[in-house]
């Protein structure tokens, strides 16, 4: 772990929470000394409440708590810039009240977002794991009719709670599998009625009706622990739950009853809550349980392009521009 500043004590101070790729670094040494926590691992919150003291910007991830604490210790912060399009990790009032700006990642990392949900719900489907650990564990004798029989994804119905940027990529993609397309929305989305056939349904209808549901909802108050007991004894026996937006959307102990219990087929999770997820968790004791580890926006090309945007969201404040993501309030 190191931390280093660069020199000219007379411009801003930006302090990056993690070791970035590409080009972000860069782009904000042209106008700020950069502190970097130079490592791929969190910064002690104790850490981060001292190196913050002095930054005019904060470059932080979702790991990063931003609230009442941290903000009272960072008496010239101007701008935080979430490298994550959710921010649930930032306390928004508490920003706005100190008339901090609030910037986020959104667009850049849709379609990547968006692959890895479908690879998860085909692995899920088709039993990739479990073979996979049949075939390094030298049990593969034979071919069976009934070895490692899983659901079809094509022609099932699909499930898109939370019709934004990242569910209607994942819906764009279930049409090429030609699956019928329900979603959730607070709005209806035309253009996916009309593009992908695609037919708005009530939280209740969708959880009878979907052979998979994926879910796309920001977290908030509203939304935490949307998959309680009761949510996932009314989804199907044979239904999957694909999970690529937040953890706490699932109440975590009620979906390792319902995976145990078969009151659904199957999980496969890019985000856990808590997280990271123990490697004690009795979810990963579970067949029927895919748990990857929140790599939803992992491509080099679009983690390249949410540290460029945030990089250039701090920029902006600091040259007294409008950023070019504003966390809408
Ligand atoms: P988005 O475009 O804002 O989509 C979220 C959608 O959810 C919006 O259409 C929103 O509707 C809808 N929504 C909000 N509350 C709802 C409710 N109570 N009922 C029904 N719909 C509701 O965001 P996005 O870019 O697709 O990202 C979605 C989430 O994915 C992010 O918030 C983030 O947490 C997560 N994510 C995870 C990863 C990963 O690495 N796994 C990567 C990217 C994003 P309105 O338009 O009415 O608000």
């Amino acid at each position: 772990m190191r931390v280093h500043d660069t020199e000219m004590p007379q411009r801003p101070l930006v302090l990056v929470t993690r070791r970035l790729p590409g080009e972000a670094l860069a782009l904000l040494e042209r106008v700020a000394r950069v502190r970097v926590w130079d490592s791929d691992e969190e910064m002690p919150r104790r850490e981060l409440l001292a190196q913050v003291a002095d930054a005019d910007a904060l470059l932080c991830l979702l790991t990063e708590r931003v609230d009442a604490e941290l903000l009272a210790a960072a008496p010239r912060l101007r701008v935080v810039a979430n490298m994550a399009v959710g921010y649930d990790n930032l306390d928004l009032a508490a920003l706005a009240a100190r008339g901090i700006v609030a910037t986020n990642t959104p667009g850049v990392l849709t379609e990547t977002t968006a692959d890895l949900a479908f690879a998860l719900l085909l692995a899920i489907a088709r039993r990739l794991p479990e073979g996979e650990r049949f075939v390094r564990e030298g049990r593969w004798t034979t071919w069976a009719p009934l070895l490692l029989l899983g659901r079809d994804v094509h022609g099932a119905t699909l499930g898109i709670d939370g019709a934004g940027r990242i569910g209607a990529a994942v819906a764009r993609r279930a049409r090429g599998f030609g699956m019928t397309i329900l979603y959730t929305a607070r709005a209806p989305r035309p253009e996916l009625e009309r593009e992908l056939g695609a037919r708005q349904v009530a939280f209740d209808e969708l959880l009878a009706h979907s052979d998979f549901i994926s879910l796309h909802l920001p977290l908030t108050p509203e939304t935490r622990h949307r998959y309680d007991a009761a949510a996932l004894r009314r989804m199907r026996p044979t239904a999957y739950l694909v999970n690529t937006a937040r953890g706490p959307l699932v109440d975590s102990a009620a979906l390792d009853t319902a995976l145990r219990e078969g009151w659904i087929a199957g999980a496969a999770l890019d985000v856990t809550d808590p997280e990271p997820l123990p490697a004690t968790s009795p979810l990963l004791t579970l067949p029927n349980c895919l748990v990857v580890p929140h790599i939803g926006s992992a491509s080099v090309a679009t983690r390249t392009r949410m540290a460029s945007l945030a990089a250039e969201n701090v920029v902006a404040v600091l040259e007294g521009r409008p950023p070019l993501t504003p966390i809408p309030h």
